[in-house]
């Protein structure tokens, strides 16, 4: 008898340390995997170099252990496949999918960043001209159901746009990246932030263009700062202490509105993550944030036994 079998994963890119963002990110997909059963991957989306933090790659794998997020198997490093991603890139070009642009910045003013398709049908590669490699998408929406955030659609054409899979610099994009690795490690659910539900569509209709199968989605609302900004390294989410590991994963717990452990458990990492996976429950967890600063943990008010939050 076929058995689906659950693998989650966690995909941090190595621009900074992980902040309490990350995470809630990193714990909600553990959670979600490990509830069910579930295998946990942990895949360094380190794709783009000059973004890139020297160390912070070895710091965030070091700080998941240091809250005791342990995943299956062997890391994957984006930085490792690019024969991959090369040669979906070959199979696009050759089934008419993918072509050619040229375009640079201002050529793509004045269509709300939406790409017009200016540069399809040409698929030789350009002489004297830099060059990005786009995915040539359909005039037609594509929806799904997402665990938390219920239906969502878009219309390819009129909101997304043709998706750059190569970007002009020569790096392979997120958008082609994270759906072939997706693939390639068997991924069957994807549990992430609310800011990449705008990414899901485009990377749904890629897997279609593949045929790969479209694996389930959960995204919980972003953390984000008293200006309402997503709280990312961007924004100088400050990086988190393993000393404080306990506390970390209290104020995880608690964005996510799940029942946080009782005190005598509340002193290793590896009880308060055992005990978050047999209390998970995914229907607490709010669909949006109602008030942003509620879940900075100085002004929480977060009742821990434990932890002043
Ligand atoms: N690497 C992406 C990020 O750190 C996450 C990718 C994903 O979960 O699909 O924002
Ligand atoms: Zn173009």
């Amino acid at each position: 008898m076929f058995m689906s079998r659950y693998i989650g994963r966690f995909a941090p890119s190595p621009t900074g340390l992980l902040h309490i963002g990350s995470l809630i990110a990193a714990l909600a997909s553990y959670l979600h995997a490990r509830a069910s059963q579930g295998q946990w991957l942990v895949r360094m989306e380190d794709l783009d170099p000059p973004r890139e933090m020297p160390g912070a790659a070895s710091a965030i794998l070091q700080s998941l252990e240091d809250h005791g997020l342990t995943w299956d198997g062997e890391v994957l490093w984006q930085s490792q496949r690019h024969d991959a991603y090369r040669q979906v890139i070959n199979d696009l070009l050759l089934a008419n999918k993918a072509f050619y642009c040229t375009c640079s910045r201002s050529d793509l003013q004045g269509s709300n960043g939406v790409y017009q398709g200016q540069c399809r049908g040409c698929v030789t590669p350009p002489r004297d001209h830099d060059f990005a490699l786009r995915l040539q998408v359909e005039d037609k929406a594509v929806a799904f159901d997402d665990e938390i955030q219920g239906r969502f659609s878009q219309q390819l054409e009129r909101e997304v746009g043709d998706v750059v899979l190569q970007r002009k610099d020569g790096f392979f994009a997120y958008q082609l990246a994270v759906v072939v690795d997706d693939a390639y490690q068997g991924v069957s659910h994807v549990v992430r932030g609310s800011d990449l539900l705008d990414s899901t569509p485009r990377q749904i209709y890629l897997q279609q263009v593949m045929a790969y199968t479209t694996p389930d989605y959960l995204h919980f609302p972003v953390i984000t700062n008293e200006q309402g900004d997503k709280l990312s390294k961007q924004t100088f989410a400050a990086p988190l202490d393993s000393r404080e590991a306990c506390k970390n994963l209290c104020v995880a717990l608690a964005f996510l509105k799940q029942a946080l452990p009782p005190e005598e458990l509340c002193q290793q990492v590896n009880h308060i993550v055992a005990w978050a996976v047999e209390h998970w429950s995914v229907d607490d967890i709010p669909g949006v944030l109602g008030l942003p600063q509620s879940v900075i943990p100085a002004k929480a008010g977060i009742q821990c036994c434990q932890f002043p939050l």
